[in-house]
């Protein structure tokens, strides 16, 4: 026998069985918040620590209660100090206080396809509908569907068919995971009529390829790369006088113009410009939950909020709840962070590292480019503050709870405050303090 299994093995006879740690108080507390099997993982991980020697027998009970998760999902926060302000693997924008109460309130039984004045059945999604007619008030008429993506294949079978889509091979684009908006809108049965080439397409390149078989124009925003040099594309003001409805997809989610993002499109320009539909995320700049907008004339959104397919494509209550939220209430996470004043990022930083460097860690204040991400706004730079601390940190602060997640650049690890609200700059001390000793 191994000599050091030797002690691990007797210490194993001292390891209380799981239904006598499942009797402890606190884990029969947590069995009636979490659910048994989640308690109960956590108590036969923390068996199976005491029997590997990483922990005394008698402490089994203690770390099991200790590495319970704070919900029975096993979805973590994280905070974002990465300097992307929408990390596609961190679920891109972060919901606001207000929508995420709203979240919570719709998260039980609610009024959502109800009148409670007359006692009647009520449109699905009314009061959010609303809302954003009041924010776009270009638009007819409005309609929501489980993301981006959905909104075009929407738009797809309910206004081409199996008709022809005409689309820029400049704007033939991959939307990031593999995911190709040409092989999308294909998948629906519709044909691609590519016109134009990748770098230049014309007015006229469209009205050549107008005819008896087009569904619709499609101008796709290419969000996550840019095209320079000799190029030439064609704005939806020059294509609505051809007779067939032209749809802009811009991605974003942007509702109006933002001066900080000039090269963004937003949905009220594109409907001025002449727009039919517009179709865009809820989590990227919107700063909302996933879903997909679409938002425009009252005859096309109609026919996309009746076909068959919306009810596959149709969110849920608390979907409805947040967005209403994020288009009525105060400046979401994402919008703020977009706005943050550099010099107080800069502060911020300083005030973090000095704290952390009284108490020995090695930290400094740097200055850092943000980025907005999640495939928007590519190639704008946001001067940002970080808090630059070892490499060797990452992976205990991404592992620690709170998970901070920030990003490794020249051997240290940079805690990029342009994403992380103000209020979370005692949890990132917190975190590098545990990760420091
Ligand atoms: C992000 C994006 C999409 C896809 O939207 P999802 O909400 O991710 O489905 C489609 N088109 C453009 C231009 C985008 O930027």
């Amino acid at each position: 026998m191994d000599h050091e299994t030797v002690p691990a093995a007797d210490g194993r006879r001292r390891i209380a069985r799981t239904d006598v740690l499942l009797a402890d108080p606190r884990l029969g507390e947590a069995a009636g918040r979490l659910g048994r099997g989640v308690v109960k993982a956590a108590v036969v991980a923390a068996q199976r620590r005491a029997r590997a020697g990483e922990i005394p027998p008698e402490a089994v009970a203690d770390a099991a209660v200790e590495s319970l998760p704070a919900t029975a999902s096993g979805l973590r926060p994280v905070i974002n100090a990465t300097g992307v302000l929408l990390h596609t693997n961190l679920g891109r924008a972060p919901l606001s206080d207000a929508a995420r109460d709203a979240v919570a309130v719709a998260s039980g039984a609610t009024d959502v396809e109800l009148d409670l004045e007359t006692g009647r059945r009520a449109r699905r999604g009314r009061s959010v509908l609303a809302a954003l007619l009041e924010r776009v008030p270009q638009a007819e008429a409005a309609h929501v569907v489980n993301n981006g993506a959905a909104a075009l294949v929407l738009a797809a079978t309910a206004l081409a068919g199996d008709r022809e889509i005409i689309v820029s091979r400049g704007e033939m684009v991959e939307i990031g995971d593999g995911f190709r908006i040409p092989e999308l809108l294909a998948a629906t049965g519709a044909r691609l009529r590519e016109v134009g080439t990748t770098n230049r397409t014309t007015p006229d390149d469209y009205a050549a390829a107008v005819g008896d078989e087009t569904g619709f124009i499609l101008k796709v925003h290419p969000s996550n790369f840019r095209v320079t040099g000799f190029t030439q594309g064609a704005d939806v003001a020059e294509l609505t006088g051809l007779g067939v409805p032209v749809v802009a997809d811009i991605g974003s989610g942007l509702l109006a113009h933002e001066p900080l993002l000039p090269d963004e499109p937003d949905a009220a320009s594109m409907l001025k410009a002449g727009a039919h539909l517009v179709t865009a995320s809820g989590d990227k700049l919107l700063g909302g939950p996933q879903c997909g907008l679409v938002l425009g004339q009252e005859e096309p959104v109609r026919r996309l909020a009746r076909h068959p397919l919306a009810r596959a494509l149709r969110v849920d209550k608390m979907t409805l709840a947040a967005l209403e939220a994020t288009v009525r209430g105060p400046r979401p996470p994402t919008g703020e962070a977009l706005h943050a004043d550099e010099a107080a990022l800069r502060e911020r930083a300083e005030r973090l590292a000095a704290r952390l460097r009284d108490e020995g860690v090695d930290a400094v204040a740097v200055g850092t480019e943000a980025a907005v991400g999640g495939g928007g706004a590519p190639g704008v730079v946001l001067p940002s503050a970080a808090v630059s601390v070892p490499d060797a940190y990452a992976a205990r602060l991404r592992q620690g709870t709170p998970a901070v997640m920030g990003r490794v650049e020249d051997g240290r690890c940079l805690l990029d405050l342009r994403a992380v609200p103000p209020d979370r700059d005692g949890a990132i001390a917190g975190a590098v303090r545990a990760a420091a000793s």
